[in-house]
């Protein structure tokens, strides 16, 4: 198997330092040796786990969600229902679940899973066998039509690019390397083309997520032509600021970025101003964010969880309350707060459920 880091060191020899957003795109989502490519990341044995993998209430409430948001769409039929990096397939698993509830929308429901990793495609074969998905290289070929998108976790892992402001200007932060051949950090000789800065004072980093604000800006568009919504569920934050939030996770610990690449999950917070205005300035309604926290609360995760207890055993009741804990806990380093949840409609569409009220 190609070996990502002589792959990268030789990329570096030829042509020079690399930009933080070239050395995410090849240790993520190189198609062979990367880290998506080569493994099931999630779970307890696993890198990191998320959401869907907590609790299938998360999965289920999002169901409900997109039911109703279906209705104030005049309940369209066909209707895309789109997957962005649908890990396991347990949040879609779940949603198609919870959908029951309402026949004529799952019986409307066109699936299209957009997923780069042929090892979590077969996870998501799996878990959604009881219907016939499409699976996409990328969002550009799932067909026109009224659709339903949902994101958890995807747009942490899309490559951004860092800009240190220095006494010159503001310069990349780029990958090189040392004198001994190892990956060392460093800054571009010359100031990046083409990108306005804000002023700022010596010292700060900024991120631009260019892959994401590419991405949200092709959702909204495709909201605003075709009806529907998306829901984009992630760690960052509401408003946009400065500093390196790259972050490398390996077996639930913190590791260096530049290690062994391909080995541990790379990702960076979500700046989800930035995004909201790329997807306003494209047309969409903007809806949020607001927290995860807020947005279960608001969807009635306590009644849910109360129905389920009542015809569960102590102990499937006992995890079944402490997932929902985790998913909506508030605090400087809970799930709740942490994570953010946006919504795009198109403009003739009703407020969707959650996001009636001024942002939390
Ligand atoms: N949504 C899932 C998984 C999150 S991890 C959950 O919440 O559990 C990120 C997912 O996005 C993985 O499935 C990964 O393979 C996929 N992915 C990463 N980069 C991608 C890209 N550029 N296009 C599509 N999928 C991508």
């Amino acid at each position: 198997m190609i070996d990502l880091a002589d792959m990268l060191r030789r990329e570096i020899e030829l042509e020079g330092p690399i930009g933080v957003d070239r050395w995410m795109s090849v240790v993520l989502g190189h198609p062979t040796a990367g880290y998506y490519a080569t493994r099931d990341p999630f779970g307890a044995a696993g890198d990191f786990i998320t959401a869907p993998e907590i609790s299938q209430v998360f999965g289920e409430l999002i169901g409900l969600w997109c039911a109703a948001v279906w209705q104030g769409m005049g309940a369209p039929s066909p209707v895309r229902l789109v997957e962005l990096g649908p890990g396991r397939g347990t949040l879609m698993a779940d949603l198609l679940r919870a959908a029951r509830v309402l026949p004529a929308f799952r019986a409307a429901l066109d699936v299209h899973l957009v997923e780069t990793s042929p090892v979590l495609r077969e996870r998501q074969r799996e878990a959604v066998s009881d219907v016939s998905p499409t699976w996409h290289d990328a969002l550009e070929s799932v067909p026109a039509g009224p659709l339903l998108l949902i994101a958890n976790e995807l747009l942490d892992a899309l490559p951004i690019r860092q800009f240190v402001r220095t006494a010159e200007g503001w310069r990349e932060r780029v990958i090189g390397l040392g004198d001994d051949g190892a990956f060392r950090w460093g800054l571009a000789a010359a100031p990046p083309a083409g990108l306005g800065f804000p002023a700022a004072p010596v010292g700060d980093l900024v991120e631009v997520s260019v892959a994401g604000l590419a991405l949200v800006r092709e959702i909204a568009v495709r909201v605003r032509r075709d009806g529907g919504a998306a829901l984009l569920i992630d760690y960052g934050s509401s408003e946009s600021g400065t500093g390196d939030t790259l972050q490398a996770v390996r077996a639930h610990a913190p590791t260096d970025p530049l290690a062994e690449p391909g080995a541990a999950d790379l990702t960076a917070h979500v700046d989800f101003a930035a995004l909201a205005q790329q997807a306003r300035a494209a047309g969409a309604a903007v809806h949020g964010p607001v927290t995860q926290g807020v947005f279960l609360q608001r969807l009635g995760i306590a009644e849910r969880l109360e129905r389920l207890t009542d015809s569960a055993s102590p102990e499937v009741a006992r995890d079944l309350a402490l997932g929902v804990e985790r998913l909506t806990a508030t605090g400087p380093r809970a799930m709740g707060d942490l994570f953010k949840v946006l919504a795009l409609t198109a403009q003739s569409q009703p407020v969707p459920p959650a996001f009636e009220s001024a942002p939390a």
